[in-house]
């Protein structure tokens, strides 16, 4: 999580009232498009409005030397494009999460996770040609003017708790859902981005090649995070069929070979240094351990929980038991005491049952308990606020199955009295994961360079993944490879 001390969990809602209901022909497509035909001008605005948004939702913007790169390969991309009414931005959002995504206006966004999982150049042009695809095809304009709510912790939650009233504590509103393009769209915006990379020179094979690495990435993650692992990636907004990858190389095929343009190295070197997975901004979990090096705090959740990390909250589910916990962080004008806190500000309005002061590691706080639903199940929501500073709380909202062991029980109370202050040892020694571009030696297997990578498990498969290599392929001597160094 980033942000602390604000009202999480901003949502967009756009109503357009300028939109007219002229049919035209779009220039990419040929498809006449009668929905949501915005004059350029207007998606360009709705865009900036939107983009504004961006950040605080899924995390900052990168600058520097690879959001220049990106930016480079972006308009490289875009200049083959059939619309010339559009001003294509690129950007690069400081977060871990595989995914890109545009907006109205020619706002194109990919984050560092994605780019992590590229494994060349071409295939980052493909996967902004595909984005750039929605643009032109004006699928992300029909979308906002459907409506368009994409949250990716929103798609998180949504799959963590159906209840409204969790929901609603955790400053969500009950409606909250994902709109994803239809499979159509998907399929229209990957033969676009072909084309496009085409155009430029790419490899067309490089959109097959990606979507390959994001199935391969999509089932290692079920794989490590356990089967119904709630998914926040570039598949739960582009729609995934078993047949998208078939489905790119067959349109890749049907362009004349052209000089297949890879830049590999160019690419690689780019990423190389580049944090992998959470960074000391966002907060890292490290096991069952939450660690906010930059805030200087740390708490632990209980065995058996799946933690989420995500801009505005850390989220932990538990599989066997259902208990879901759930942490932000809140700012409070008033500079009330915890009590009056929890019970005036944050439950307005709600039946806090149990209210109560508590003190934690030191630190002031109030509990406070209301009945409510998870997935169906009866549960209780036992809240905590703990004041970090005056006007500055940390907050606990844990959700207890009903009729849940007396261990369980324990654990869950002994995970929000966890929470402390971190020591200047740990703050200096807890850093994020980067990437790392070595060269294989000769001698070098998959096995020694994933042996070199800091992860409990799986480091042979995460290897694999991360270079685009098959269960059966071997290094070549010479070739550049990228490992995870801590
Ligand atoms: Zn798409």
């Amino acid at each position: 999580m980033t942000q602390a001390f604000k009202t999480p969990f901003l949502i967009f809602l756009l109503t357009l009232s300028l939109m007219t209901g002229a049919c035209s022909t779009n220039p990419a497509t040929g498809e006449q498009q009668f929905t949501a035909l915005m004059p350029a001008g207007q998606e360009a605005a709705v865009g900036a409005q939107e983009h504004g948004k961006v950040e605080q939702t899924f995390g900052k913007f990168i600058q520097g030397p690879l959001a220049q790169y990106v930016g480079a390969v972006g308009h490289k991309v875009a200049q083959n494009t059939e619309r010339k009414d559009v001003q294509y931005k690129f950007f690069v959002i400081d977060s871990p999460v595989i995914n890109a995504f545009a907006l109205p206006g020619g706002y194109v966004y990919t984050t560092r996770g994605l780019l992590a999982l590229a494994n060349n150049e071409a295939e980052l042009a493909a996967v902004l040609g595909h984005e750039i695809g929605h643009v032109t095809a004006r699928h992300s304009a029909e979308r906002v003017s459907q409506g368009f709510l994409a949250q990716l912790g929103a798609v998180v939650l949504a799959a963590a708790t159906d209840s409204a009233q969790v929901a609603n504590a955790a400053g969500l509103g009950s409606e909250l859902y994902i709109k994803s393009y239809s499979r159509g769209q998907e399929h229209q915006a990957d033969e676009l981005g072909v084309r496009y990379i085409n155009r430029a020179g790419y490899d067309n094979f490089a959109m097959a090649s990606f979507l390959n690495s994001m199935a391969a990435s999509s089932n290692l993650e079920a794989k490590v995070a356990g089967s119904s692992a709630p998914r926040a990636d570039w598949f739960s907004t582009h729609p995934q069929t078993e047949n998208r990858v078939g489905e790119a190389s067959a349109e890749a095929a049907k362009y004349a070979s052209n000089t297949k343009m890879l830049n590999r190295d160019a690419y690689l070197n780019a990423i190389n240094g580049m944090i992998y997975g959470d960074s000391a901004a966002q907060g890292l979990v490290r096991g069952q351990t939450f660690w906010h090096p930059e805030m200087g705090f740390t708490f632990s959740f209980p065995n058996g929980f799946i933690i989420q990390n995500q801009p505005s909250q850390v989220a932990g589910v538990h599989k066997g038991t259902g208990a879901v916990i759930l942490f932000d962080a809140a700012g409070d004008a008033s500079k009330a005491d915890p009590l009056t806190y929890l019970t005036q500000t944050w439950m307005k309005g709600e039946a806090v049952q149990n209210a109560q002061t508590t003190t934690v590691n030191g630190m002031r706080a109030a509990s406070g308990s209301f009945p409510g639903t998870v997935n169906g199940k009866a549960v209780t929501v036992q809240m905590m606020a703990i004041e970090w500073q005056p006007g500055q709380f940390f907050r606990f909202q844990v959700a207890m199955p009903n009729g849940l062991d007396s261990a369980s029980v324990d654990a869950l109370k002994k995970s929000t009295y966890s929470f402390r202050k971190m020591t200047a040892s740990e703050k200096s020694s807890i850093k994020p994961d980067r990437i790392s571009i070595v060269t294989a030696g000769a001698g070098q297997s998959v096995a020694s360079l994933a042996a070199q990578m800091p992860f409990d498990n799986y480091k042979e498969e995460r290897f694999r993944v991360l270079n685009g290599l098959r269960p059966n392929d071997t290094l070549v001597t010479g070739q550049k490879y990228k490992i995870i160094v801590r």
